[in-house]
Order: C-alpha cells, then structure tokens, then sequence
C-alpha cells in the first residue's frame, strides 16, 4: 500500500527469515546473540526484541546501559549485554539485571566497587579481549592480574571482535585476531583452572568463519538484511524500507535556482519535486548534488541541489508522477539502503543507523 508521508516500514517477516538463516549457519548448540543496539540499527528496539524473544534468542547486546534500560521497561526478560558501560553506570546495570562487558582494569574495578557496596558476591558479566581491532578491551598481557582479580567471581563469558570478517582480502589479519582470542582463553583458563564460554563473530564472521562460533554467536547488520557482500543478496532480507511521498512540484525555466545557496540550477526546462524528508531525518548532505538517487514510478531519479533540514528535492524531468505519489528511498528488494548507501560512499550501517525518531514507524507482520 502507498504511503502518505514519510515512512519506515519494518517487516518482521524478513527478521525471522533472517534469524533462521543466519540460525542455519551455526550448530543448534550455540547461543546466539541479537545485538539491538541503536535502536535496532534504526529500527524499533523494543519491537525487534520482542519478536527476537518470541523467537527463541538467547541474548540480546546493546552499546549503552540507557538501551538496555529501555527494553526491561519495556518488558524484555532475556539476558542484556551491555558493550561499552561508562563510568556511572553500574547502579543501574545491577537495578535493571544487566551484564557488563567489562573491557579494562579501571571499569573492572569500578563494577566490583559497586558490588561490594551492595554486597553482591557473584553478578553475571563479561569480559572483552582486544585482539586486533584496538578498540576496547583488555589485552593478552593483562591476563595474569585480571585472573587475580576476577577468580572469585568468573564472567559468564569471554569474547573479542573482529575488525574485518566481512573483508577476504583481509583473512591474514582476521586470522591473526583468532589465534589471539585462542591464546588468551587458553592462558586465562590455565591460569584458572576451568574452562570459559566464549564468543567472537559478528555478522561477517558468522558467515566467513563459522569454526569460531564457540559458545555464541553476536548479529546485528545480518538480522536486518545485510551480509556485507553480494553473494547473500538472496538469503537475507532487509527488515527497513523507506518511502516518502511528493509535497510539491516545481516547473524551472532555464536560469532558475534549486534550494539554499542556489546549490542547483537548471540548463534547461527542468521539473522539480520537493518530498518532506531532509537531513534531521537521517538523509545527510553527502546525498545532495546528483549523488543520492531514489525511485519513482520505477524510475531512478537524482536528489538535485543541498539537501534541506526537513525537505529535499529532486529531479523529475520526463518521469509521469504527481503530487502526493509514492517516492522510494530504499526498499527491500530492487533497491536496497545498500545500494542507496553506496552512491555517497558509506554503508548500510550508517545510513539506517541514522534515521530519525520522528519518522513514522509502521510495523509489518
Ligand atoms: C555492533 C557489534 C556487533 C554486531 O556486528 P554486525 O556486523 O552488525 O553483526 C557485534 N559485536 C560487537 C562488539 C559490536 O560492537
């Protein structure tokens, strides 16, 4: 059905399709790990995680602890990964049961801290190793005092991430951050005396490197449609569409400008149509001036111009549409945000990431 305004549409036909495929992709053992943080890549995280839930995921990850204080006001039970807690964090961390990811000796001690003041022996938290991508996390050469510190109260789990998985002209390097993940699990497992669950793959990794999926897995981009590589065009679906609508039509004279500081003028007689979708809404600069391309009536048509806090506009010469008709940013099938991405030299990640709150949401069973 068309839409009338600026619309997200999520389907969650294509999530559960996505999680049972990158499912297959791993043994019936291993955890897997939704990661919903920034706002489920864009999209709605409380809704995401719900059908997640609904759907048997083990766990979910979020990068800061309000992320993860949302989804247990909104009613999420499962466990919550907290990636990158800050400083302050660790009242509420403990308040709403979440689990740390503890990546250096000053948050460890920080999180201990704030156990001991509320006499808790043991919580649920664990530990990130950096094995290559310099990033967080401790390294190889903390792991004699670490295993000092943490023998009373083990992590759940220890894990790492890699720089590159989606990238195989990179697999020396990928391979050098797995043989680093395996010789610190080792040291730390003989230091203590017991084995450690563990887990390394994102995405990327979960679809290059499937050996390594040892206790969990972590997803995000694959969940929502992107494998980061052509050849999983047809196994994964994009969860977001984006569709907005023509405001209004403009008929130029040869002369005639386009938009703030005349950053388009038309050669010739040139139509013009302005749809209610700007860069606060997560459609930047970067796409202005012939760069972004959307489609309309089956048509590529070129973002002509800057592109406008609220609005931008686009060339519609010789294309049969009127005011009020449908205009596809990206969808899930032609024309991906993948695709659309690609024209101003970013990624998907980025793009969907950046979509506004005030966009309409519409959920799509
Ligand atoms: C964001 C993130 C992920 C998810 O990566 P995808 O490529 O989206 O699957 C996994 N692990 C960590 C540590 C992350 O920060």
């Amino acid at each position: 059905m068309a839409v009338k305004e600026t619309t997200i549409e999520i389907k969650l036909q294509n999530l559960k399709s996505n999680f049972k495929f990158l499912k297959s992709k791993i043994n019936t053992d291993t955890k897997f790990m939704a990661v919903v943080k920034a706002f489920s890549y864009g999209s709605d995280s409380l809704i995401i995680s719900e059908e997640l839930e609904k759907n048997g995921v083990d766990y979910l990850a979020v990068a800061y602890v309000r992320e993860g204080i949302s989804l247990r006001k909104g009613g999420i039970k499962i466990p919550i990964l907290v990636l990158h807690p800050q400083e302050e964090d660790f009242n509420d961390i403990v308040n709403y049961s979440l689990e740390p990811s503890i990546y250096s000796f000053r948050v460890l001690n920080l999180f201990f801290k704030s156990l001991s003041e509320k006499n808790i022996k043991k919580y649920p938290y664990q530990i990130k190793f950096n094995s290559g991508l310099n990033r967080l996390g401790f390294s190889e050469n903390d792991v004699k005092q670490l295993c000092d510190k943490i023998k009373n109260n083990i992590p759940n789990y220890i894990f790492s991430h890699l720089g590159a998985s989606e990238d195989l002209n990179e697999t020396i390097f990928t391979r050098k951050q797995i043989a680093e993940f395996e010789l610190i699990s080792e040291k730390i497992e003989k230091q203590l005396g017991l084995t450690i669950k563990k887990h390394l793959l994102n995405t990327s990794g979960i679809l290059n490197y499937s050996n390594y999926q040892y206790d969990m897995v972590r997803s995000g981009i694959g969940l929502y449609g992107f494998g980061n590589d052509v050849k999983f065009k047809t196994d994964l679906k994009p969860v977001l569409t984006l569709k907005t609508v023509i405001s209004q039509i403009h008929h130029l004279n040869p002369g005639d400008s386009v938009g703030y500081n005349l950053g388009y003028t038309a050669k010739e007689n040139t139509v013009i149509a302005t749809l209610p979708i700007g860069h606060a809404d997560g459609i930047g600069r970067q796409y202005g001036k012939g760069v972004g391309e959307l489609v309309i009536a089956k048509q590529k048509v070129k973002i002509v111009g800057n592109v406008c806090m609220d609005m931008l506009m686009i060339d519609i010469t010789g294309v049969n549409c009127n005011e009020g008709d449908e205009v596809i940013i990206f969808d899930d099938t032609n024309y991906t945000a993948e695709e659309f991405s690609k024209k101003a030299d970013t990624i998907s990640y980025e793009l969907v990431t950046s979509l506004s709150r005030r966009i309409k949401r519409n959920i799509l069973n």
